[in-house]
């Protein structure tokens, strides 16, 4: 059976590159901190990661404190929450974000919320943030923005570039953070560009390794010591996440951000021509396609059937070897998954949101695979039992 994979904001397929560096790192098992050739050949392969991945956000020329490796995406985000929270607790107590974040942000500050921090989270309704809002919200006792660039159950890219220009205006001592998890490879991605001191990357999501995650940290972050460590020990990482580091991970998501920054010219056209075309031929289907009012990024579909559950469509598809999403995979084997926060913020009552499949592509899908899901969405839908 001809296979369909369309669920890559879940994870991507390793790459190529990705999968020779890690078999070469895997050979060589020194430890980076050893002071022996063994450890020294493997603190070499690390600060070529570093710097690849440094350059994939445009970050030339940058030093070892500005990327920490983390363990994913998810540790990465509670690193910039809880780090900076805590690093900044004295001085203020409130923290911004919007009303659609992944669980890796929403439930990090649940638990800051817990310990007295107070958060407020900003309407993104149509998958547009309410500058009126945000204008309203931010002031001189806001420690932190936290704002992620794209959604990854809609697709809608929020302006963030806009709000953390403001935030600094209103106060220049906050801190601004993104979870550009689902923006990398897909988005230009810059802190300088976006005014974002913190940013949050996951290398399963560019066709790297699973359990490999970094947050770019800014000088001025580091200079002012706004964040602490949430790992303590032999201070790896430059003190600010202890633990061996993962050598194999780590050149793996180097190795896959050097190859997505080579063909990034090529696959972002690549993967809009291929939403442009998706949309073209689903909409005559009988679905709703929740298409953000505001940009939307090149490889996120969201899609509302008529009374079908998601998971029904699900199953059926994976039967004839197509695989899309119900919601965000991470959240999909949760107790959470019964109501998706990012599709009710973006105007979905909880009927349509249990009835709304994700697609997700990569450069590695063709308009062929468009066309099979097409007639297999189309004949389910016919097929499917509706609910009531
Ligand atoms: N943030 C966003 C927006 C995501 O989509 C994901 C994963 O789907 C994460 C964070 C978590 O990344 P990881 O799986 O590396 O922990």
């Amino acid at each position: 059976m001809r296979e369909v994979y369309l669920d890559n904001s879940a994870t991507t397929p390793l790459c190529d590159e990705a999968r020779a560096k890690m078999l070469e790192a895997m050979d060589n098992f020194g430890n980076p901190s050893s002071l022996h050739s063994k450890g020294f050949e493997a603190s070499k392969m690390v600060a070529e990661a570093r710097e690849a991945v440094l350059a994939s956000i445009g970050v030339r020329g940058g030093k070892r404190e500005n990327l920490v490796f983390t363990s994913c995406g998810t540790e990465a985000d509670n690193l910039a929450l809880r780090g900076v929270a805590y690093a900044k607790a004295r001085r203020a107590n409130k923290i911004i974000t919007t009303d659609s974040e992944h669980s890796a942000i929403e439930n990090t500050l649940r638990e800051l919320e817990k310990d007295g921090f107070r958060v407020v989270r900003i309407p993104t309704h149509g998958g547009v943030l309410d500058m009126n809002a945000f204008e309203r919200e931010m002031d001189a006792n806001t420690l932190l923005v936290s704002m992620m660039y794209v959604n990854n159950e809609t697709g809608a890219v929020y302006d963030i570039k806009k709000c953390f220009a403001l935030a600094k205006r209103v106060n220049p001592d906050v801190v601004t953070h993104t979870d550009a998890v689902q923006a990398y490879m897909k988005m230009k991605l810059s802190p300088t560009d976006l005014g974002a001191d913190l940013i949050t990357l996951s290398a399963h999501k560019i066709h790297g390794p699973k359990g490999i995650g970094a947050l770019y940290i800014s000088p001025s972050v580091i200079k002012k010591k706004q964040i602490k460590p949430i790992v303590y020990g032999g201070g790896q990482e430059n003190g600010m996440r202890s633990g061996t580091e993962n050598v194999i991970g780590i050149v793996g998501f180097g190795a896959a951000a050097k190859s997505g920054m080579r063909d990034l010219g090529i696959n972002v056209p690549k993967m809009r021509e291929l939403h442009n075309y998706a949309i073209e031929m689903l909409s005559p289907l009988e679905l709703r396609i929740n298409q953000p009012s505001g940009e939307c990024a090149p490889h996120i579909l969201s899609l509302t059937l008529p009374n079908i559950r998601s998971e029904t469509m699900l199953h059926y598809l994976s039967s004839f070897g197509i695989y899309v999403s119900s919601g965000s995979a991470c959240a999909s084997n949760s107790a959470q998954k019964s109501i998706s926060r990012a599709l009710s913020a973006f105007g979905l009552t909880d009927r349509e949101a249990e009835c709304t499949v994700r697609i997700s592509l990569s450069p590695e899908n063709t308009k062929e695979d468009i066309d099979a899901l097409t007639v297999h969405l189309k004949d389910g839908i016919e097929k499917l039992v509706r609910i009531k």
